[in-house]
């Protein structure tokens, strides 16, 4: 299952806006529900009919076929093979949603829809009833709220932008009017679920809103992360040992330097995500790292038998180039019993010293494990007397929920391993 998160509140107080941003952000869909309600009500107000008259909406439904698509990222809704996208933003329409929406016929019709784009997908969901109804289960549920002027207010900052004529009090009353209707009837009215987190947005602007909202979804989504420990105390203390023992050797033989140490978590075990240039990077990675790692190993290097001591370190091999299912649930067998795991996602060394291409496999398995992932970039470079000279630096901590694969889609897993290849890039020096 991935990832949902509902946003609900009553119309204008920024959910659509700040959804954007925040779907744009994470990379997840953004799926506008007023939208559905605002295509039925454009088609019966086409048909001059009495838009909040069920026995005049409900015999239309057999009719209208409807259809969510993503261009560029933007939410377009298709009614009967007509993009009726820019249509339902007229004013007029605003009202002929508010008067279909409160028909229950409506709502179950547009129920499947909404409920298979959360199957299919990360999705932030706004709407009214999305966190009480449409997706009970969701894992972070927000009620946005702002006062009534504030929202007329953004409202018709939005009208004149677009070159349409209507006044400050028109809008007033329509938002009233719809927040009545909305909060007043009786399928499915406009309500805070009791486990949704509320944030009101009078005072704040777009990005203060948005965030206020990743805070609220990084707050969640921290929390539901399985709480891992580390490796026991006692490897620990002998592994740092050997860390420091092993560093001191490499220094011998090369001048390491390190930056980013602070983001390095204090506890906890996660992926850990670094190019690949030397046989040394695990040792030269490893040694500012608390916790223990296994390693994620191409299966050839095991052809080797002296390779094989290389599994009192948890040296694991994995078969490249196809989904190796037993290698990815013995990575997830480390990483719940507290071991970082640490993957070379270009699954060999550069031999150029240029980033290679990543493999997914990384993605994979930090959205399988949900397990947050630390990108590290190593540069590697000569001194002026032939000296080998790493700089070992540390990314910021990737939240497994932006690495998170719903589908299991190829472009899905690419996205998610972009994000990855994207931080180790700008750790290192080109
Ligand atoms: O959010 P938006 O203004 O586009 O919604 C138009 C109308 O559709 C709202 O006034 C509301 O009555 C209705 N609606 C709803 N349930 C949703 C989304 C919108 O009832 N999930």
């Amino acid at each position: 299952m991935g990832i949902s998160i509902a946003l609900d509140g009553p119309s204008g107080a920024g959910k659509s806006t700040i959804a954007k941003e925040v779907a744009r952000t994470l990379g997840y869909v953004y799926v506008d529900t007023g939208a559905l309600y605002r295509s039925i009500g454009l088609y019966a107000y086409r048909l001059g009919k009495k838009t909040n008259d069920a026995s005049e909406v409900v015999p239309l439904l057999s009719e209208i076929k409807l259809e969510l698509k993503y261009i560029d990222g933007t939410q377009r809704v298709i009614m009967n093979g007509e993009d009726v996208s820019e249509a339902i933003r007229a004013p007029e329409i605003a009202m002929a949603a508010s008067g279909v929406s409160a028909i229950p016929e409506v709502r179950e019709f547009l129920l499947e829809l909404q409920r298979n784009m959360a199957e299919k997908h990360n999705i932030v969901m706004d709407g009214r009833d999305i966190g009480t109804v449409i997706l009970p289960n969701a894992q972070v549920k927000i009620f946005m709220t702002a006062s009534a002027e504030e929202r007329a207010n953004r409202r018709l900052k939005e009208h004149l932008a677009k070159g349409q004529e209507i006044s400050y009090e028109e809008i007033l009353k329509e938002i009233n009017e719809r927040d009545y209707n909305d909060s007043h009837r009786a399928a499915a009215p406009l309500k805070k679920a009791d486990d949704a987190v509320e944030l009101d947005t009078s005072n704040l602007d777009i990005n203060g809103a948005v965030s206020a909202v990743l805070g609220i979804i990084d707050r969640k989504l921290n929390a539901l992360r399985p709480a891992r420990g580390m490796a026991p105390a006692v490897n620990r203390f002998f592994y740092g040992f050997f860390r420091g023992f092993a560093l001191f050797l490499l220094r011998i033989v090369m001048k390491v330097r390190y930056e980013g140490l602070e983001n390095i978590p204090k506890s906890g075990s996660y992926v850990i995500a670094p190019n690949h240039h030397t046989v040394f990077d695990p040792v030269a990675v490893g040694a500012k790292i608390n916790n223990i790692s296994a390693y994620m190993a191409k299966e050839d290097i095991f052809d080797y038998k002296i390779a094989h001591a290389l599994k009192i370190f948890h040296a694991f091999p994995v078969k490249r180039g196809k989904s190796d299912k037993s290698a990815i649930r013995t990575a997830i067998k480390w990483l719940d019993k507290g071991y970082n795991l640490t993957i070379f996602p270009e699954g060999t060394r550069s031999k150029d010293g240029k980033l290679g291409t990543f493999k997914s496999g990384v993605s994979f398995v930090a959205s399988e494990a949900n397990a947050d992932v630390l990108p590290v970039g190593i540069t590697r470079r000569k001194t002026r007397f032939g000296r080998t000279f790493l700089t070992v630096r540390y990314g910021k901590l990737i939240p497994y929920y932006k690495l998170k694969v719903n589908s299991l889609s190829s472009s899905e897993l690419r996205h998610s391993r972009d994000i990855i290849l994207n931080e180790v890039k700008g750790l290192i020096d080109e």
